[in-house]
């Protein structure tokens, strides 16, 4: 592609909106236009990285054994009606309605219409394992739009799905897909983390998310530096610190005026906050429930919803918590009856506790687990921190920012059940079809990838998701030498199978020509000059090198197919 004739224009400054470094280097770039909140135009510099990430994800879901369809985004409400989700997703779904009045949605997501494929096509265990996907755009109303391509409400995802007989079935797609994930990202040149992640109140099914390393990701994970455990914070378990013990005291009541908060305690009392206890309240689906937690140690909400199975946690207000009979900043489970209790395993750690007293103003001392109270249910209810101690081998966690890319999930019987999904097995019995679902943000890979891979002067594409591999530059295009000599140069990287982005333009200085090809980050700068042109070479630098390297015009292609491949993981 020539410059000269391409649509997009770089932008000298910032665009002001911008959130995050993907946010403002594509729209910089020319990447993608914005035309409503979560809603772009992708330009040809972002479609034909995304086409790149495409193929690659289709490759390898090919391989995997999927078969690629492609199902409708406009949906009759009536489908999820049957399977309650038009009721789960809420406000996130979009809602229209036909000339009719008859009420469609914009599908988020495609279990319904994929399930109904399979149960109309699925007769016997022959036809089993099954796997289907699609690369198909998504609606989401989402609450937050956020960062671009990043939290988009129209999106690009592959979405695959998978039916077999049975959970040992299922357990080996599973697993096939999870390596099929790591190819993916492997081949994009995107480092991923894969981790356990939240599969909700039932458990046993598994679930795990691929999350790429940013600073300016949503999710935290919680990685053993020796590589045997990952997970999302929402679900990780470890090993916490220990908390001071000490012989058993007797429970006294002491007066802490003023003292309402974990850290008034130990700014009094002179203790660390893993001599506390604290007690937090939530109203779930709108029963107030305490919860009592070692003060050191914050709670899980995810985990406390998946414990309650309810739909809806969130702290209670005070006026809830005052309604409940409680005492907010001296509550305290002793002594309390009438409200669901639940304890997190952290208050077993440690003992002689302080915790509150039910009456303001006043703390007991030297509380101990289960002697002065008690708690209807004990769980792991508290969130994992870095430094905590890994569940597999003890080792200090790190925590990590990320990206959540992928999610691979055990999804069970509930659609093939809602469906009528069933297959007959070899004894001529009918049984519903196991399903697993595996999603890829496809939109949400490229802005992740320039997340990761940034400077402050512009993009540093991987090679195999750049949109073009090598930006040629012709200076001082208008002298004749230098113009033959590029379009000559052009001519035979296409004639290589390269893909080219030729700057032939006429009237830019090399200043402004040189700061387009940081912005655009595309993998090798080939520099065509009167001077290189005198000296019978031509420039080749990596755009994640400092360093340029003269080479013979000859030695071109051996160079350029070096340095691209320096970019594969
Ligand atoms: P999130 O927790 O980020 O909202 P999710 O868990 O709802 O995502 P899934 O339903 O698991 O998302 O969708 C599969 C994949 O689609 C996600 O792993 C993510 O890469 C991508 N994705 C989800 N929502 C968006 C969005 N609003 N914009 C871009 N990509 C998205
Ligand atoms: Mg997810």
């Amino acid at each position: 592609m020539r410059v000269s004739r391409f649509l997009s224009k770089t932008l000298r400054q910032d665009p002001g909106e911008a959130e995050t470094a993907s946010h403002r280097l594509m729209l910089r770039a020319g990447m993608m236009m914005q035309m409503g909140a979560g809603i772009y135009s992708y330009l040809p510099l972002a479609l034909r990285s995304i086409k790149k990430i495409e193929a690659i994800i289709r490759e390898e879901i090919d391989a995997a054994g999927g078969q690629e369809v492609l199902m409708p985004a406009l949906q009759p409400i009536e489908a999820w009606q049957q399977s309650g989700r038009d009721v789960a997703f809420g406000d996130n779904m979009f809602h229209v309605f036909d000339r009719r009045k008859r009420e469609m949605v914009i599908a988020p997501t495609h279990e319904e219409a994929i399930t109904l494929i399979a149960t109309a096509n699925v007769e016997s265990y022959r036809d089993l394992p099954l796997l289907l996907y699609q690369i198909q755009t998504k609606f989401r109303d989402e609450p937050r739009p956020r960062a671009g391509l990043l939290r988009g409400r129209e999106f690009t995802m592959k979405d695959a799905y998978s039916f077999d007989t049975d959970q040992e079935a299922l357990d080996v797609t599973y697993q096939r897909m999870r390596i099929a994930y790591r190819n993916i990202f492997r081949r994009c040149g995107l480092p991923t983390l894969e981790v356990e992640a939240d599969s909700g109140a039932i458990g046993g099914k598994d679930s795990h998310e691929f999350i790429m390393p940013a600073e300016s990701g949503e999710d935290t994970v919680l990685v053993c530096p020796t590589g045997d455990y990952a997970a999302n914070a929402e679900r990780a378990t470890s090993v916490i610190p220990p908390a001071p013990e000490s012989a058993p005291q007797e429970m006294t009541l002491v007066d802490t005026p003023g003292a309402k908060t974990i850290a008034d305690l130990v700014d009094s009392m002179g203790i660390t906050e893993a001599q506390t206890l604290k007690a937090v309240f939530y109203a779930a689906d709108k029963e107030v429930v305490l919860v009592t937690i070692r003060g050191d140690i914050e709670v899980n909400e995810v985990k406390l919803k998946n414990l309650l199975e309810v739909r809806e946690l969130r702290l209670a207000t005070p006026e809830e918590s005052v309604a409940a009979g409680l005492t907010p900043g001296s509550t305290s489970p002793i002594g309390l009856t009438g409200i669901k209790r639940v304890g997190d395993k952290s208050i077993q750690q440690g003992n002689n506790f302080v915790a509150g007293a039910n009456q303001a103003d006043e703390h007991y001392k030297n509380v101990n687990y289960p002697r002065d109270f008690e708690v209807d249910t004990i769980a792991e209810i508290g969130t994992s921190k870095a430094g905590d101690g890994c569940p597999n081998c003890g080792a200090a966690l790190d925590e990590v920012r990320g990206i959540e890319v992928g999610h691979v999930f055990k999804l069970g019987t509930f659609f093939t059940r809602t469906f009528g999904g069933d297959y007959l097995d070899d004894a001529g019995k009918l049984n519903p079809m196991v399903m697993g679902c595996y999603g890829i943000g496809v939109t949400r890979v490229l802005a992740a990838a320039i997340e990761q891979n940034h400077d402050d002067k512009g993009i540093l594409y991987p090679a195999p998701i750049a949109p073009f591999q090598v930006h040629l530059v012709a200076l001082n295009a208008d002298k004749e030498e230098v113009s033959t000599a590029a379009d000559a140069t052009y001519a035979q990287l296409l004639e290589l199978g390269y893909d080219v982005l030729y700057d032939d333009r006429l009237g830019e200085s090399a200043g402004v020509k040189f700061n387009d090809v940081d912005l655009l980050g595309l993998p090798v700068r080939v520099v065509i000059s009167p001077r290189n042109i005198k000296n019978g070479v031509v420039e080749v630098k990596r755009r994640r090198d400092d360093e340029s390297a003269q080479v013979a015009a000859a030695d071109l292609p051996a160079t350029l197919a070096a340095a691209l491949a320096q970019d594969e993981l």
